[in-house]
């Protein structure tokens, strides 16, 4: 299967080289010169991924980000922003919109491909049999075990769920609503605070290996899994 990804840059000279390098990397490629023309596309055929360009005319790549996190069919499309260098310090906005990597202008199209991959690899979030490895933290799906190096650790069903969760689903910050929705299932009914406590669990049981910091609170939002402190 081929991945297809779209490409919003409106600078032509760089969507045709990035275009020609991931259809020579066997990727499937549309492309749009705005913010609209990329809206039309992704209703048409949604895409695999999205590699977005910060500064477009009109809608800015991140108000797109942010409009294509917010809607149902397109939130779980990985993103990665291409930004110009003075563009880094934005950084934090965009990982705040559910970005989910940057590469800088100018990249070396071999440097793009491997993070497009990395990107898909992470979005695919787990080999199939539910396991993944992030963090220094690995779940054997199969066996419903999480370990920390060699040492397995032991965790709550909850605090399994919500783990698997959050590493299938990295770098991407979660309300309370969202994660009651995600990891407990909507049709139970279950107070927003039951998250709060079932983070705390969850972090008190990663503190002993030192990985509590990859449960991530976000002031004012929800929670995240990183490996970027
Ligand atoms: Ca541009």
């Amino acid at each position: 299967m081929h991945k297809r990804i779209l490409v919003v840059e409106d600078e032509a000279s760089i969507r045709d080289m990035v275009a020609f390098a991931l259809r020579k990397a066997d990727m499937e490629v549309i492309h749009a010169a705005d913010a609209r023309a990329a809206l039309v596309a992704i209703s048409d055929t949604p895409p695999d991924l999205i590699l977005l360009d910060w500064m477009l005319p009109g809608m800015t790549g991140l108000e797109l980000a942010r409009r294509l996190r917010g809607e149902q069919g397109t939130a779980e499309v990985p993103i990665i922003m291409l930004t110009a260098r003075g563009e880094e310090m934005d950084r934090v906005n965009g990982l705040e919109a559910g970005v989910d990597d940057y590469v800088v202008k100018p990249f070396s199209t071999r440097e793009l491909i491997a993070r497009i991959k990395a990107v898909l690899r992470r979005a695919q979030g787990d080999d199939g049999a539910g396991s993944i490895e992030s963090g220094g933290l690995r779940i054997d799906g199969p066996a419903h075990r999480v370990y920390a190096g060699d040492t397995q650790i032991e965790i709550g069903p909850t605090e399994y769920r919500l783990l698997h969760f959050f590493m299938t689903h990295a770098e991407r910050v979660y309300s309370r609503a969202q994660l009651l929705d995600q990891v407990w299932g909507g049709s139970v009914y279950v107070e927003e605070r039951t998250v709060d406590v079932h983070i705390r669990r969850l972090r008190k049981t990663l503190e002993p290996f030192g990985v509590d910091g990859l449960i991530q609170t976000v002031r004012g939002t929800g929670y995240r899994f990183s490996v970027n402190p």
